[in-house]
Parts: C-alpha cells; sequence; structure tokens
C-alpha cells in the first residue's frame, strides 16, 4: 500500500481540524429544562473561526492517494458517501482524523459553481460589523485560481478582466461589476478543501498498520456559517500558503 501511495499518490494539504471555543458543549448544562441554559451553545460572529465552529491548524504537505467515490464502490455500500465525494489513503504511522481538513494542491472545477451576493459583506446586518473586506470584494468558498464564467440576475456576463482572482479565496472586482446587493453566480477552478470523515473499522493487517483511508467531504457542504467574513487564511493565494505548489 506504501509503495502504492508513493507511486500514484499527489501531494495534499493536511490540517488538523478542532471545535473552535465558541462551539462548546455543555454538558452540565445538558437538562435545559431545568436550567434554561442550552447544552450546546455557538457563538455567531466567532473571530477565530468566522463561525464556521471549527478551527484548522499547522498545514503539512502529505502523499496521499485520492480516488473518486464512484472508483470505489466499498464505500457507497455504506450508504452516506454522496457523488462528488473522495476517498483518500495515507501512509502508515500518519495520523488523519474526522474533521482534519484536505486541501488539494491542483485546481479542479467547483461543480455547479456558487451564488454570491456583490457586497454582501457591507450590507444590512453586515455594515455594524467589521468583515476584513474591501468594498469591492467578496469571499468564495475556496482558493480560486481561474473562472470559467460569471454572470448575475439579470443576465450581464462578466469576462475575467472585470474581475482578479489570485489564489485567495477573495474575488476582487476591479471593472464593470455587478450592482451592490444583486447576485451574481460564478463557476471556476478552485483548490478544492474537503473535510475528513472517518469509516467505521480500523485498517489493519496481520498487525501492521495500513494507515488512513477516510472520506472526503467537500468543506462547503460541511461549514455552512453564512459568514461573508474571510478567515485568517482566505485572503493569502493557496500557493503562498504552502510555498509552491
Ligand atoms: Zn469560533
Amino acid at each position: 500500500m506504501s509503495g502504492l501511495i508513493n507511486n500514484r499518490g499527489e501531494d495534499v494539504i493536511h490540517e488538523i481540524g478542532m471545535r473552535c471555543t465558541c462551539n462548546n458543549e455543555d454538558l452540565f448544562a445538558g437538562q435545559m429544562e431545568q436550567t434554561h441554559v442550552p447544552r450546546r451553545r455557538r457563538i455567531l460572529g466567532c473571530p477565530r473561526c468566522s463561525s464556521d465552529g471549527y478551527i484548522f491548524r499547522n498545514p503539512k504537505k502529505i502523499v496521499g492517494l485520492v480516488t473518486g467515490i464512484t472508483e470505489d464502490q466499498s464505500q457507497t455500500e455504506m450508504g452516506w458517501p454522496a457523488q462528488g465525494d473522495c476517498v483518500l489513503s495515507t501512509h502508515p504511522g500518519y495520523q488523519v482524523t474526522a474533521g482534519d481538513m484536505i486541501t488539494f494542491t491542483w485546481s479542479q472545477p467547483v461543480p455547479d459553481g456558487q451564488v454570491l451576493v456583490r457586497g454582501a459583506a457591507s450590507t444590512s446586518d453586515n455594515l455594524e460589523r467589521k468583515t476584513y473586506l474591501e468594498d469591492n470584494e467578496d469571499r468564495l468558498w475556496y482558493y480560486a485560481a481561474d473562472s470559467i464564467w460569471c454572470e448575475d440576475e439579470d443576465g450581464n456576463v462578466y469576462e475575467p478582466g472585470a474581475f482578479i482572482l489570485d489564489g485567495s479565496k477573495i474575488i476582487k472586482w476591479v471593472g464593470n461589476s455587478p450592482r451592490k446587493g444583486k447576485r451574481y453566480s460564478i463557476k471556476y477552478n478552485a483548490y478544492l478543501e474537503w473535510i475528513v470523515f472517518q469509516p467505521p473499522g480500523m485498517r489493519r493487517d496481520r498487525n501492521r498498520d495500513l494507515g488512513a483511508r477516510v472520506l472526503l467531504k467537500k468543506s462547503h457542504t460541511i461549514l455552512t456559517a453564512e459568514d461573508p467574513r474571510p478567515r485568517a487564511n482566505d485572503k493569502v493565494p493557496f500557493c503562498a500558503r504552502i510555498q509552491g505548489c
């Protein structure tokens, strides 16, 4: 297995994912009827995680074997993986656990694209909040390499020169742009991020550790906080973050 990963594997970025301090589960407050304190509390607008409830730390470049879910029928038998999910196998002895983040070092299209509201970070309720975005910036789900198609709700099409995608999660409007408050959709190539789900069962073979084999789900389907503010790393181009991808 180790040889297969070396021969066929690809560089991916692994980050340890865990609950942010804003996402605490208070067992003592569990009896809401008696204490009137909710057991789970989330602080919205948390500056540490931008309301995701999870933080990701210690990025490391590792080699992993990535296969699409359709190529791996043993996973679909478990019932819960969806089309577009991936399976990642890593070297024995390297620990990847549920909740971690994996980022691919190559770009590929964001399926279905993404719908944004122009200027969402500085409209309505967000006017009162510090968003760390300029008026001409919106936050994307993924580190964007380049645009495939961009069009607003009135059918106006925007060529790549009207905005800049620099490998960060920010789309910066520099030319003709959708009016503030207008919806637009963009399909783009991105360095996709994935959240690790761990299938049940250890992978051991006659007491040998075979390495982790985990299920990957696209991060935007898991981290669904509608906070338009960027996280600390979102404004840093992906390749600068990991040094030469
Ligand atoms: Zn937080």
